[in-house]
This record gives structure tokens, sequence and C-alpha cells, in this order.
């Protein structure tokens, strides 16, 4: 099989190449590979700032696919990219999320191959009719924004920094799902995300300029972000929901 394979860290280690197929046991289903997305934990991956297994290592966390032999075979999958034990305290009280540090791509080979090896319980089926688009941003730039979400009272004001990104328009869409008031926070001038939802669509400065001016406004509570600069201003006021930052 052909798969994008580094055997030391660095992005100009990267190369194709044509490797063995893993064989499945009873705890692993075959993936054909269809799509794989590519996220900064990918290129934190290859660049040796996670703590990678095995090496030398395919990397690849976000993939859509389909099961590759079996009874199954050419069902449209997903793959949650948690590497969770299912039976601790975390996982049985539906926090799976949490449970291990560990990601399939990163302490596992990943998907960026044409075929992968991932653990049963990390396999979902989905529906023919999904399309590959969004299937293949279910796996991290959907759920990430997914769980941020889960801290968000419904109706109330969010602002989502780097707004027309993967997790980003995720968030707009789950936002107005929750009946919120969406600040869309990016550089572009990006007017098509108020086809995604958003209220507002506000430059950095302009979302400065808004925070300031709700300081004082009890009513207001936004500020979901993925990376916030303005946390100093906010803080005293508001709920930050912070899940992601940048790594430089
Ligand atoms: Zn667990």
């Amino acid at each position: 099989m052909k798969s994008a394979y580094f055997e030391k860290f660095g992005i100009a280690n990267l190369e194709v190449k044509d490797l063995e197929e893993p064989k499945p046991d009873k705890d692993h289903i075959l993936i054909r590979v269809e799509y794989a997305t590519v996220n900064p934990i990918d290129y934190f991956t290859i660049e040796g700032r996670r703590k990678v297994h095995p090496l030398p290592h395919i990397p690849g966390v976000e993939i859509f696919g389909s099961v590759a032999e079996g009874e199954d075979k050419g069902k449209k999958v997903v793959v949650y990219p948690r590497l969770f034990c299912g039976s601790c305290y975390l996982c049985v009280s539906g926090k799976e999320m949490l449970c291990s540090g560990e990601l399939f791509g990163v302490s596992s080979n990943g998907g960026f191959s044409e075929l992968a090896l991932v653990p049963k319980k990390n396999v979902f089926f989905i529906e023919e009719s999904t399309s590959e688009e969004v299937a293949s941003s279910l796996g991290v730039g959907a759920l990430t924004a997914y769980h941020a979400m889960k801290s968000v009272e419904p109706g109330e004001n969010v602002a989502i920094f780097g707004a027309t990104g993967h997790t980003g328009m995720f968030l707009i869409q789950f936002a107005k799902m929750r009946s919120c008031h969406v600040f869309a926070i990016t550089r572009k001038k990006s007017r098509w995300l108020k086809d995604f939802g958003a209220d507002e669509i506000l430059s950095p400065e302009e979302a400065y300029e808004e925070a300031k001016r709700q300081m004082h406004d009890s009513n207001r509570s936004p500020w979901l972000t993925n990376f916030s600069p303005f946390i100093p201003i906010s803080i005293k006021r508001r709920k930050i929901y912070n899940f992601w930052y940048p790594d430089r």
C-alpha cells in the first residue's frame, strides 16, 4: 500500500512509500482510506512535537473511508481519533475524549495511507448519503467544535475566532443550533460565513472594540474561542472556552 511515512521527524523527511499492508486482529478493522484531512496535529506529529509511536510512522489523524474486508466490506466509516479504554470512569461517564492523551495517527499509525488499521471501537458507520467532504471532517473538526459547544448555554452570545477554519465553520453551525448570537471573527472579508449562520462578521480589531463595549453589559457573555488574544480584557466578565491554542 502507498503511504506517507517518515523515519525521522521533520516535514522534509515525509515521503510516499510502498509499505506492507497491516493485518487486522479481532480488535481492529482495516479501513480503505478515501479522504484524509490535514490538521495542525498532523504537522506537530511530523515535526516531533508530540510523543509519537511507532517510529517509523504514518501520520494522519482524521480520515473517512470504507471497510476493506469482511462482512462489512464497502460500508462507509469515519474514525473517532481519541484512543480510549472504554472502561474507566471517564469513558463510562461519556467523557472518553479525556480518557488518555493518545490519538490515532499519533500514538498509532494513522491514515495518510491507502489502508489504515483502526481499533473497532473507534470505527463508526455513517449514512451512505453523507458527503465525502463532511464525512472526512467529522473526526476532528466537527467533534472539537461539538465538545466545545457543550459548555455553551442556549441563547448565549459567542465569539468564534478563526471562523473561516475547519473547526470554526462547525462552531458557527452548532452555535446557531443552540440559538446563539454568533460573532464570527476573521481577518478575511468572508461574507460567506453568513451562509453558515454568522450574525456578525468582525475583524479582530472590531472584536476588541466590541469586547470593550460589552465589558459592562451583564447580559452579554460571548467568547467561545479557539485562539483568544483577548483573554486579558474578557476574562473578568465572561466565560472563556478555550479549546485550542496556537503552538507558537
Ligand atoms: Zn477510559
